[in-house]
């Protein structure tokens, strides 16, 4: 009985089903979680989790290596860090590693700094679009942020759909109109907790053309 139930629900109308066309059986990227600065290995294992159920054909790992914070990157007067100077930073790693020559090779940064880009108050993470590098922040995925009582369940789920929507972005995939869509932009938390962690088949079958 349970199955059935299941299967059902996941195909309601209302969820992206995040399925790929069909002789599309998904993606086989490296991905490796790289710490910027310190971040604690629970958080980085569920984004590794999640990750390898979004793209189950792709191998993720967890870096050993902790790229530090530059102080380069931070803004006094902001009291944020410089999303695109941490990004290159990352990037220049990744091309002193064996995955640069590999086509599907990708960094996703993971940090509990506030990020900013010069035109925006704040943002959760960017990546090249397309490229190897992209960056994801914790610091406002949590409900204390929002003087909420703490939720771990939900602040996983949160990391995990805004690493799915930069490593969309490294594989060429812009913005998506279906606000439950992974790749639909994200300008408040709100916007996060409605989409859902997978592509909608539009993006579904964008990636099969673009990977
Ligand atoms: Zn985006
Ligand atoms: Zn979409």
């Amino acid at each position: 009985m349970k199955p059935r139930l299941q299967t059902l629900e996941t195909r309601s109308k209302s969820k992206p089903r995040g399925i790929y066309p069909k002789g599309f059986s998904g993606i086989k990227m490296k991905i490796v979680v790289l710490p910027v600065g310190e971040v604690d290995r629970r958080f980085l294992n569920e984004i590794q989790r999640g990750l390898s159920e979004v793209f189950p054909r792709s191998v993720c790992s967890i870096s050993g290596y902790v790229l530090s914070l530059s102080s380069e990157a931070y803004s006094p007067s902001r009291r944020q860090y410089k999303s695109d100077i941490i990004l290159s930073e990352i990037l220049d790693l990744t091309k002193r590693t064996k995955g640069e020559a590999d086509r599907l090779y990708r960094v996703l940064g993971v940090t509990e700094v506030d990020l900013y880009v010069p035109s925006m108050n704040f943002i959760f993470g960017q990546a090249q679009c397309p490229g190897k590098a992209a960056l994801i922040s914790l610091h406002r995925l949590r409900q204390e942020f929002y003087g909420e009582p703490s939720d771990d369940k939900l602040f996983y789920e949160r990391a995990v759909k805004e690493a799915v929507h930069e490593i969309g972005h490294s594989l060429g995939l812009e913005h998506c109109p279906n606000p439950l869509c992974a790749m639909h932009f994200s300008l408040h938390i709100g916007m996060t907790d409605r989409k859902h962690q997978k592509f909608c088949e539009k993006c579904g079958a964008k990636l099969s053309l673009l990977c």
